[in-house]
């Protein structure tokens, strides 16, 4: 079902509750590192300005763990935002306090006022009724906004459209777009990439996508899980043993379900775990005891590349090898060069996937790139969304 976003409903006038992923990296000084959160949020709340709307921004940054601490306080994204739009954003002291209730009494239109960190409140955690009773007594309307933490049921990210009409902004509605699309409505072939190394985290994801893709390459560490099934020597390999009767009931369901599945013929293995360990290119069939298996090879390489070059929908969720050390990043940063080459609709998962493509500069080559890495693996398993199955229906 399709959620309302800002432009289906009249806010002229009216106070605008704005949930924001203002959640941004901040060094020792507090400077922020990374406005890219802020920037992206700029759309939507331009928008609700132009409109004559009374907006009204809440966002968390970091684990204040429901305590008020100033290294957690939202003054930099204050500053940060009064640039990008070009007006002077009010910051409250407080979240339903009387700092915040004096700064939203008397709003105009088109004024901009931010509470401060919503996690200085335990009960926004707890997604306490009262608490999400008093921030929506703010405002007359929620917009969520921050896709990052969609997956929870917060005060702000859910709670408060018991009290409130909601809607999504800009960013949720085309997260939503892009992931929703892929995943429910493909252009075929669709082949989704999973790399990372937990097959743990990933079960449900991959049991999800084995009903809807066409292809799903397997690469990273996850891949020795699926070798280890298939009765291949791992040598010292990330495996978790415990999931090894699952990979083989994943190789089954592949099978039943005709979707084929691929797993790197060739791997990057080091004797130990480290930047400049010794290495070399085996058969992943050849590997050897004492070595372990730290990036895709070349030969995986091209064979994907053949695959991805025909499929129509391509949606990749985490690193083929691991691409903090720079020696077995070659694989990941490939197949972000593959991706950002081809014509299809590109769809990147947030997290690990997201911070390389970015990384090499090829952000702005890919159709989406997920600003929610836990959310955006949920949405993924088919999971419901609590931050946005909470928005009213189209
Ligand atoms: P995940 O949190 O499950 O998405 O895994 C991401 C992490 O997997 C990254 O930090 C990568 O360095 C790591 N990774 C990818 N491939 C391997 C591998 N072959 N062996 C060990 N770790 C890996």
């Amino acid at each position: 079902m399709d959620k309302k976003t800002i432009k289906d409903i009249d806010v002229s006038g009216k106070k605008v509750l704005v949930r924001c992923d203002f959640n941004v990296p901040q060094d020792e000084n507090g400077n922020i590192t990374d406005t890219r959160r802020i920037k992206g949020a700029i759309p939507t709340i331009k928008y609700l300005m132009e409109h004559n709307a009374k907006v009204i921004l809440c966002s968390h940054l970091g684990r204040p763990k429901g305590e008020v601490k100033k290294e957690f306080s939202l003054a930099p994204v204050q500053k940060e935002l009064s640039k990008e739009l070009g007006v002077d954003v009010k910051l409250a002291e407080d979240i339903v306090g009387e700092s915040a209730k004096n700064l939203t009494s008397n709003m105009k239109e088109g004024e901009v006022v931010l509470l401060e960190n919503v996690r200085f409140d335990k009960r926004e955690e707890e997604n306490d009724r009262e608490f999400s009773k008093e921030l929506a007594s703010l405002a007359e309307i929620y917009v969520n906004d921050a896709f990052g933490t969609a997956h929870r049921a917060h005060s702000s990210t859910a709670g408060v459209t018991e009290f409130l009409p909601g809607v999504s902004g800009f960013l949720i509605e085309k997260e939503i777009k892009f992931l929703g699309e892929a995943l429910n409505n493909p252009e075929r072939p669709f082949v989704a990439i999973l790399g990372g190394k937990k097959v743990s985290d990933k079960i449900t994801v991959i049991n999800n996508l084995l009903e809807k893709v066409d292809t799903l390459i397997i690469g990273g560490g996850m891949a020795y899980t699926f070798f280890k099934a298939m009765g291949m020597n791992i040598g010292s390999s990330i495996c978790e043993e415990e999931k090894v009767e699952l990979a083989k009931e994943l190789i089954e369901k592949a099978k039943q379900k005709n979707v084929q599945l691929l797993l790197p013929v060739d791997v990057v293995v080091a004797k130990e775990f480290s930047e400049d360990a010794d290495f070399k290119i085996v058969k992943a069939s050849e590997m050897e005891e004492g070595w372990q298996g730290l990036d895709i090879g070349p030969e995986t390489i091209k064979e994907y590349e053949e695959v991805l070059k025909s499929a129509k929908t391509i949606m990749w969720n985490g690193p083929l090898g691991v691409f903090e050390f720079d020696k077995f990043a070659k694989g990941t940063n490939e197949i972000a060069r593959i991706l950002s080459n081809l014509d299809a609709i590109t769809v990147i998962g947030g997290g690990d996937s997201a911070a390389a493509v970015e990384k090499i500069g090829l952000a702005d080559k890919m159709t989406h790139i997920s600003t929610g890495g836990g959310a955006s693996l949920e949405y993924l398993e088919g999971k419901v969304l609590p931050g946005i199955d909470c928005l009213e229906n189209k």
